[in-house]
Order: C-alpha cells, then structure tokens, then sequence
C-alpha cells in the first residue's frame, strides 16, 4: 500500500465504514463478536486499529492522517452527508442498509439531477445568487424514490432537484417525467443561469 492507498482507506475507515467501536471492527473484519474488544481494548485501543489496517508503525504514523487538513476535510464531508441524509432517516437507514452502500449509490450519481441533469454546483450558485430562491426549498438535491410506494434501496433511488422531485411526485412515472418535464426544466435553469431570463415574482 503506497500513501495515497493509506490515506483513502484512513478516510473510508473514519467516515464511510464508521469504525468507532470495537463492534464495528468486529463487523468490518467479519470477526466473532466481541474479538475487536479482545484484541485492541487492552492493547492501543481503536487507534491501534488503524495502526495495524493501514500497516503503519506506531501512533506518530497515524498523525500523517489525523492531522492533515485535506484528509480531515473530506472526512467532515462526508460526515455531513451522513448526518443530512441517511442518519437522521430511518426508511433511509434501514432501505440502503449501511452507509457504505448509500456511499456506494451516491458516488454513482455524479452530483447531478436524474431528470434534468442540473449539477449541484450550479443548482447551489443560482440559491446563493437568489436567481431562484424558495422559502420551502433550498438548493440540496434531494434522494428521490423512482417508485414512491417501493422502499429506499439502490435500484429504486435517484438524485433529484427540488424543481424536477416536486413536480414528478407519485405522479408522473420516471420514463414520462424525462420525455415531458424535464426538457423544460432543463432550459429554465439553463437560461436562468445564463442570464437570459428572471424569475422575478
Ligand atoms: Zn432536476
């Protein structure tokens, strides 16, 4: 394993993977219940965990990790991701099963809208500039579910605006929403965002 391998297993550890007790470990290493407690309590703690997953020497290795800025930052990213949309939802939580998996899914979304392929980036610049703003709504794509009546999984989830996800509802099915809807809303933002139009009201 070079640093970088090092670094993105200290990140998915921490943040993805969620070690923070010795039943974690246990579950991570698909060891008997209890093991993690039995190896690491007595000897270094979840510190020497890491220490041994990632082959490094002592404790002053870790430090590499726990206290660089890039790596602490995109823990706290997706520690907020995990806080905002899966945490705090029990039909989440218990639909994607862990949040390696919701991890897993929300990579694959690439930041965008399903429908009318907005980028959250861009979808956050026209709140900020109040080009669009919503006292219900703000700029976070949401997770939306493709057959509203299925639970929360993988297959039946997408990134959706809150344009393209209030409007489809459980009304309209996926396939429809993309061939009548999301062309429009599509261009709206696109002109909005190009300046070409207000959306003063
Ligand atoms: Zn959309």
């Amino acid at each position: 394993m070079n640093t970088n391998d090092k670094t993105q297993l200290y990140i998915k550890l921490k943040s993805i993977v969620r070690i923070s007790g010795y039943g974690n470990i246990d579950t991570y290493k698909d060891f008997q219940k209890g093991t993690g407690e039995k190896i690491y309590k007595r000897s270094g703690g979840i510190e020497q965990f890491f220490i041994d997953e990632l082959n490094l020497n002592n404790k002053k290795d870790l430090e590499i990790f726990t206290n660089n800025p890039k790596v602490t930052d995109k823990i706290n990213q997706i520690n907020i991701l995990f806080t905002n949309q899966f945490s705090s939802n029990k039909a989440r939580r218990t639909g994607f099963g862990t949040f390696e998996k919701f991890y897993t899914w929300y990579l694959k979304q690439g930041n965008t809208c399903h429908y009318c392929e907005i980028e959250q980036k861009k979808l956050s610049e026209l709140f900020e500039s109040t080009k669009i703003t919503s006292t219900k709504f703000n700029a976070t794509l949401h997770i939306e579910r493709i057959i509203p009546k299925k639970p929360y999984s993988p297959n039946n989830c997408y990134l959706a605006c809150s344009l393209c996800n209030n409007a489809k509802s459980d009304l309209i099915s996926e396939k429809n929403f993309k061939l009548y809807f999301a062309p429009g809303i599509k261009k709206f933002y696109k002109d909005l965002y190009a300046g070409k139009i207000v959306n003063n009201y």
